[in-house]
């Protein structure tokens, strides 16, 4: 049995029954069976269905940013902001998916040609994380259908509502039967369900380690996996940034989801000669910031996900203690029923210590000095992640240096660093491999097919 707990108040939401095997075999053979038609289906069939996804975010936006606020703790304005992005996201591959699988085409030295066709793959199995419950799962979603691929779920545990939910709004939306599927299971069953001969890759959004165990599973069994994982992005502000928006960016960078988004400024890296005026700012601003009821539209940032992901962050700061770090403020456990913690800074974290290795995945942030742009670009790359990255000049010379610097999947300018529905996203080095989202997101599960047809000098 799952039982979700409501982060804000420490009250059981709700019991799931665990799949046993029998009901995993049931679930694998009715994907194995959706795939056999769902991959010939025409393609405005799935973007029908696409269409009718993105309604259907849009008509229950409250229902769902409630449910998504009452499983995980995010505020509710922010929830709200998380399912129109899906709508969006399914309204925009229906308009523009079709493009993104028109055959490619090339010219052969024999006077004949090659024809690339993006063909379907198979089940594809996702592992989701918690953070944004409907999202990361829409990442993966929205491309299965398009691609005449199918689907199966297995989110974590913590949003087993969401994910039940997820499961229904594509029945609704039109999709057969099978086409995708929730397997409510903890991650134990995975490595069973990666070695079935239906499942033919993967997908996992979600901490290093367990990256690392379905990546060796997979790679086990010769499967493809695409792997989001964790960061610890540095957010980067020059002389030339307009100070008072990049202080304001650099809390909401932080404090955002309560500090439980992969991409987004971890690190916070000033340049010397502004390092005072913005740290003054920082410190007060953040320092203003009260965890407060999610459900309160006013609310900038509530509980942790849960008690033991809050626990985790306090053992990080009392790490950095015993690292010589100084904590500014914060960084406290809150008494009262719940996951709750105050936000707080770091200094005095050394580059490469554990400490500003690790991600940390709560609302304590790490304020660098950085001597000239050189030594930014040293502190921002000397991790083992490389996510995403922001950046705040106004310099076209800078903006050029840290593009091509910056050891990451992506770099915003002058913004919070965010994922957009039109543009690739992921990661390098220990943030995983592989993108999701716009024609290479699509692509990493389909059989790019070439078809020859020799020209007459061929024989
Ligand atoms: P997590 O503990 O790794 O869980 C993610 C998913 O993996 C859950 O469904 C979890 O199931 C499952 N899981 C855990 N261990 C597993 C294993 N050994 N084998 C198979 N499945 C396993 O991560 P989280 O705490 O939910 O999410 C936070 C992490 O995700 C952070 O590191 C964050 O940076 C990263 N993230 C990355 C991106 C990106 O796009 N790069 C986006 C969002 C989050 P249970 O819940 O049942 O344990």
């Amino acid at each position: 049995m799952i039982t979700t707990v409501n982060p804000a108040t420490g009250e059981e939401l709700d019991h799931y029954e665990e799949l046993d095997g029998a009901g995993i075999e049931a679930r694998l053979d009715r994907a194995s069976r959706a795939f056999r038609s769902w991959r010939t289906s025409a393609l405005p069939e799935r973007t029908r269905v696409l269409t009718r996804l993105g309604e259907l975010f849009t008509e229950c936006e409250e229902e769902l940013a409630l449910l998504a606020t009452c499983e995980m703790g995010k505020p509710i304005t922010q929830a709200r902001s998380e399912v129109r992005k899906c709508a969006d996201l399914f309204a925009y591959l229906a308009e523009h998916g079709p493009a993104m699988l028109e055959a490619e085409e090339w010219s052969l030295s024999d006077g004949g040609r090659a024809e690339g066709r993006w063909l379907p793959l198979g089940p594809v199995l996702a592992v989701m994380p918690w953070n944004f419950p409907y999202w990361q799962v829409a990442r993966f979603l929205g491309p299965t259908i398009l691609a005449g691929n199918v689907g199966l779920l297995k989110h974590a545990s913590l949003v087993q509502g969401v994910a039940a939910r997820l499961e229904e709004l594509v029945e609704a939306a039109g999709a057969p039967t099978g086409v995708f599927q929730n397997l409510c299971i903890t991650s134990r069953p995975v490595a069973g369900i990666l070695g079935d001969d239906r499942i033919v890759a993967a997908t996992l959004t979600g901490s290093e380690g367990a990256g690392r165990s379905v990546a060796e599973e997979a790679g086990k069994h010769l499967k493809k996996v695409v792997l989001e994982l964790g960061g610890s992005d540095p957010f980067i502000v020059m002389p030339s940034a307009d100070l008072d928006q990049a202080v304001k960016d650099a809390v909401t960078a932080r404090i955002q989801n309560a500090g439980q988004s992969c991409i987004c400024g971890k690190r916070t890296i000033v340049h010397a000669d502004i390092y005072g005026a913005f740290a003054e700012r920082f410190v007060t601003a953040m320092k203003a910031i009260v965890p407060a009821d999610p459900l309160d539209e006013k609310t900038e940032i509530g509980p942790l996900s849960s008690v033991s992901q809050r626990d985790t962050v306090l053992d990080q700061v009392e790490q950095a203690k015993a690292e010589g770090c100084t904590v500014l403020f914060g960084a406290e456990a809150i008494d009262r029923p719940g996951a709750w913690m105050t936000p707080g800074l770091l200094t005095d974290v050394e580059p490469g210590s554990i400490t500003g290795s690790e991600e940390i995945f709560g609302p304590v942030g790490q304020l660098y000095r950085a001597a000239d742009r050189d030594e930014a670009l040293r502190i921002a790359n000397a991790i083992p992640f490389g996510l995403g990255s922001a950046v705040w000049t106004r310099d076209p010379d800078e903006q050029e240096f840290f593009a091509r610097g910056i050891e990451a999947g992506m770099t915003t300018f002058n913004a919070v660093n965010g994922s957009r529905i039109e543009a690739p996203f992921g990661g390098i080095k220990r943030s995983g491999h592989g993108r999701e989202l716009s024609r290479f997101g699509l692509h990493e599960f389909m059989n790019l097919k070439t078809i020859i047809h020799p020209g007459e000098t061929a024989q």
